[in-house]
């Protein structure tokens, strides 16, 4: 069983799709996205498009929140709410209506499913400390939880008597007696200073995870930035990867 978990997809249609290629080659039997499907890119309609039309089930994240409801965006850096207001703009009403349908969190072979934190998912929480992870994890009745919302690939690990922090890992095997908090990084807007869009593969009856990098045709969307009118420092910084 090889299930693919996409997070922070961004409205990067070009990252989708060069995704969705590896899928194949990687023989997935199961697609779930963590959220974040719209905001920043200027494919907001088209990336929602794509993961309705293969039915892969979805969790909202904080962007697709800001584009389907009437919440304040004030507290939004200018480029956050750039890029909301753009998907607010380009989406129909259908299209609001099914991301307001999405849940926050979700359970799946075994393991929680959130976009930013099981503190307090609605809160929008990034985990980006050991204290913001232990928060997450006092929530985990499960030995493993997957998120995305920082857009860093990474594994937070909790033994007995330490927790650990890893951003280097390709692939590894979960032992049973630790419990993990792993975030699958991000399709469309990474930013762990590698350009490449990220995702995991989940092999649940191993317990064994794997990051793939993914490159794609990331001019051909700095392009469409620029075209929509978007900021440029959008653009700019998906080939820096940050
Ligand atoms: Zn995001």
């Amino acid at each position: 069983m090889r299930v693919a978990l996409l997070s922070d997809i961004h409205g990067n249609l070009e990252a989708l799709e060069a995704v969705c290629r590896d899928l194949k080659r990687q023989e997935v039997d199961e697609v779930i996205c963590l959220g974040d499907i719209v905001g920043y890119g200027p494919n907001p309609g088209e990336c929602l498009d794509l993961v309705r039309a293969n039915q892969w089930p979805s969790l909202q994240g904080n962007h697709d929140e800001a584009a389907c409801k009437n919440v304040s965006l004030d507290d939004y850096s200018p480029l956050a709410r750039a890029g909301m207001e753009f998907a607010r703009a380009c989406l129909s009403s259908e299209q609001k209506k099914w991301l307001r349908s999405l849940p926050l969190t979700q359970e799946s072979h075994g393991a929680h499913l959130v976009h930013s934190s099981l503190n307090e998912p609605e809160a929008w929480n990034y985990i980006t400390d050991p204290l913001l992870a232990e928060l997450c994890i006092m929530e985990q009745k499960l030995p493993v939880c997957f998120h995305g919302h920082t857009h860093v690939a990474c594994v937070w690990e909790r033994a007995d008597d330490s927790l650990k922090f890893n951003d280097q890992v390709h692939t590894r095997k979960l032992r049973p007696d630790r419990i993990y908090l792993i975030n699958v990084g991000s399709v469309g807007q990474p930013r762990d200073r590698n350009h490449h869009s990220c995702y995991l593969i989940w092999q649940p009856d191993e317990r064994r995870i794997t990051f793939r990098r993914v490159e794609y045709d990331v001019e051909t969307t700095q392009k469409k930035i620029m075209d929509a009118g978007l900021p440029a420092a959008l653009a700019t910084r998906l080939a820096l990867g940050k």
